[in-house]
């Protein structure tokens, strides 16, 4: 079945098909076994004949951007895996509106909206991962969110349906968005206003430095690992539990954030969901707070990561 598809996919669009292609290539963490099939569509065009293709022939289809908030079993992803981290990367401003394809990286989007003088990105300045990733996450940092200044979605849904989605009928909230499990993004529209360089200029290296200060960068992770449940942060929890250095194989709690759990090098994902299993129990068991993942688990069994997402 995944030679048929990826023959049609060859013989009608321009996207690049690689079998059991190994996803820790494709992920911040690089952990990850392979995917039966990953495509890199070469345009939005290409994308939606692809997907077309695989709704046709009912295959069980993930999308990946960066893979910035993913962790992805060693047993890899079965049926097909799109990468958007190569492709939809065209962005345009015109006044105070802004367009980009959600292949995108979120940095480039940012910085584009500086250059033209617009305020309401810069806070996001440092958050990796592509523009589709971060309206399904609902991105945010230092007070700002992706969504605050969205105008519409544009969609390609299970039916193979193209919509464009006006803000006011989707919902958002802390790191999570309404859209369905099988939308696919394709690109997005924001109002932003016209403000003072020096301001705007100011917020951007705020929010850099503040991210230099506190989190490990310099390690491979996928962002916070927990949500922070309300009124406290999952950090402080995870310090307090007193689990900063404490580690798993190559998986590690970072000694600088609690929240961030790293690859020191050379992790599984088996060493990184048993050190995910050991921080939760620890935390409900001292402090009685369940923490929920922030971090998308994808490839895993049900059964072994029953009660963290
Ligand atoms: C060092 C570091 C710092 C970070 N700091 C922050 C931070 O400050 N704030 C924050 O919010 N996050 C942070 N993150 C997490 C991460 O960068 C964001 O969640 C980012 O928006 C994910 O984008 P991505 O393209 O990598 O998505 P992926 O990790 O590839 O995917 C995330 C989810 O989105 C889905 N998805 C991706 N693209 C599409 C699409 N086009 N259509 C449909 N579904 C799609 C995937 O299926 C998956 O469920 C950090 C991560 C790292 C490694």
């Amino acid at each position: 079945m995944i030679k048929t598809i990826m023959k049609e996919i060859n013989n009608e669009t321009s996207s690049l098909c690689l079998m059991n292609e190994p996803l820790k290539k494709h992920t911040t963490y690089g952990i990850g076994g392979p995917a039966d099939l990953m495509i890199s569509p070469k345009s939005k065009q290409d994308l939606i004949k692809v997907i077309e293709i695989i709704n046709e022939n009912k295959i069980q289809l993930t999308i990946l951007g960066s893979g910035s908030n993913v962790l992805v079993s060693d047993d890899g992803i079965r049926g097909v895996v799109i990468s958007l981290k190569n492709s939809l990367k065209q962005i345009e401003v015109a006044d105070n509106i802004l367009y980009a394809e959600c292949g995108t990286m979120l940095g480039k989007i940012v910085k584009y909206a500086v250059k033209n003088d617009l305020i309401g990105l810069e806070n996001l300045n440092g958050v990796p991962g592509t523009l589709g990733g971060a309206l399904i996450m609902n991105a945010g940092a230092w007070g700002g969110e992706i969504s605050e200044n969205l105008v519409h979605v544009e969609l390609i849904n299970s039916k193979s349906e193209v919509k464009k989605i006006q803000k006011k009928d989707l919902n958002f909230s802390y790191r999570q968005s309404s859209f369905d499990k099988d939308d696919i993004l394709l690109s997005a529209k924001f109002n932003l206003k016209k403000a003072d360089k020096n301001i705007i200029k100011e917020n951007f290296m705020e929010a850099q430095s503040g991210r230099k200060k506190s989190q490990p960068l310099n390690k491979r992770s996928a962002g916070s690992l927990f949500k922070n449940p309300k009124n406290i942060s999952a950090g402080k929890l995870l310090d307090d539990a007193g689990l900063k250095g404490f580690s798993i194989g190559d998986a590690k709690i970072s000694e600088k954030h609690a929240n961030f759990f790293i690859n020191d090098g050379n992790a599984s994902s088996s060493d990184m969901l048993m050190l995910i299993k050991k921080a939760h129990q620890e935390v409900k068991d001292r402090f009685n707070v369940n923490l929920s993942l922030e971090v998308k688990l994808l490839g895993f069994d049900e059964r072994d990561i029953e009660g963290l997402c």
